[in-house]
């Protein structure tokens, strides 16, 4: 099938044209986004492959349907960035890749936690500059902290297991309980007991209308001082505002972030020869307890074998009329 592939990056480029040896997918590599803007690239190609800084709003989507696009292939497990409604409308199909490896997020959480805890991204300046002072460094032990961990799907359940190893007392939040973790001796409370109790607490909610700025400023108000936040989900579960203030005010300890709420255009771009336009992130860069990614945190060679994998079986199943496992449908929005 002729794929337009919007967004591509080197990172993925070479694994995903390894894997279509065994589909044999007609695909055309463009480094733009896929934006109302450049969706006319796309005229001619029944199947779009989308990534997550993709726009893929009602015009975009009018302008794919208009050239013939019947299919937008997601080389993501989010949805947050299609207009379900728009796409269910114009008779564009959507499928996603649902899991890829929940353990390649849930570790870089981890990696995000170790770090800002024992201040490795400090030490590693320092000591390259010859400075070999251990003062502003102290950590804590993990052991016998409090993990509050906010949605326990695939990939929290994974950090809240891993946290587990560490000794952690780890306490969720979801709408929906997982019995395997309750097992393990993970407590369920309501979000507000999760936000008070908490020495860390890590998102893993999709992005959704309900769960948008869920960690605003009365959010962070019901947070223990010196709290670690760390967010490997989606940028706008975070009020940026909010948690800058809490920043400065120093109630938030530290902030591990791997998705901002306004990434689009920014992450996954070269940009070191401009200056950053966005002060908000501009800001965010300032704090010596902010790590920030640059939404990385699936990039394991295990992960990007199976994204490529299920993109091009499910454009496969779509080509062939089969059934569309990993379809998602315009109601999915409502839970999600
Ligand atoms: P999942 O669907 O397996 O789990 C999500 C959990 O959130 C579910 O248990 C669900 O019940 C819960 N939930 C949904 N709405 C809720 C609400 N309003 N209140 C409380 N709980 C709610 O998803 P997953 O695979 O674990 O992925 C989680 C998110 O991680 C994705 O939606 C995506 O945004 C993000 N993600 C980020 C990266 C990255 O590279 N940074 C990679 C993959 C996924």
């Amino acid at each position: 099938m002729k794929i337009a592939f919007f967004d591509a990056h080197g990172f993925e480029k070479a694994i995903f044209e390894k894997a279509n040896q065994d589909f044999h997918h007609d695909i055309s590599f463009f480094e733009a986004r896929l934006t109302a803007k450049t969706a006319n690239l796309a005229t001619g190609y029944p199947c779009v492959c989308a990534f997550v800084n993709d726009n893929l709003n009602d015009k975009t989507l009018e302008s794919l349907a208009a050239g013939g696009t019947r299919l937008i292939a997601l080389r993501s497990a989010g949805f947050n960035h299609v207009d379900l409604t728009a796409a269910h409308r114009l008779g564009l199909k959507v499928v996603r890749v649902p899991e890829y490896s929940p353990h390649a997020v849930a570790e870089h959480a981890v990696a995000l936690i170790l770090t800002l805890n024992r201040k490795i991204h400090r030490a590693y300046n320092r000591v390259r500059e010859g400075n070999f002072s251990l003062d502003g460094l102290v950590g804590f032990d993990l052991k016998a902290k409090t993990v509050g961990v906010i949605g326990t799907g695939r990939i929290g359940s994974v950090l809240a297991k891993i946290m587990r190893g560490f000794e952690c007392e780890v306490i969720a939040y979801d709408l929906v309980q997982n019995p395997e973790l309750i097992e393990l001796g993970v407590r369920y409370l309501s979000l507000e007991e999760l936000l008070k109790k908490s020495d860390i607490i890590s998102l893993h909610v999709p992005l959704t209308p309900q769960t948008r700025y869920l960690i605003n400023e009365k959010a962070l108000s019901l947070t223990k001082s010196k709290v670690m936040l760390i967010n490997t989900s989606r940028g706008a579960l975070i009020e940026t505002r909010a948690l800058i203030q809490a920043l400065k005010s120093g109630h938030v300890g530290q902030a591990g972030l791997d998705v901002y709420e306004e990434e689009e255009g920014l992450f996954f771009t070269d940009l070191s020869d401009q200056i950053l336009q966005d002060d908000q992130l501009a800001r965010l860069l300032t704090f010596p307890n902010v790590l920030l990614t640059s939404h990385q945190a699936f990039l394991t060679e295990e992960a990007l074998a199976k994204i490529a994998l299920v993109t091009l079986q499910n454009i496969l199943d779509f080509k062939n009329g089969k059934n569309l496992l990993n379809e998602v449908h315009a109601q999915t929005h409502l839970i999600k």
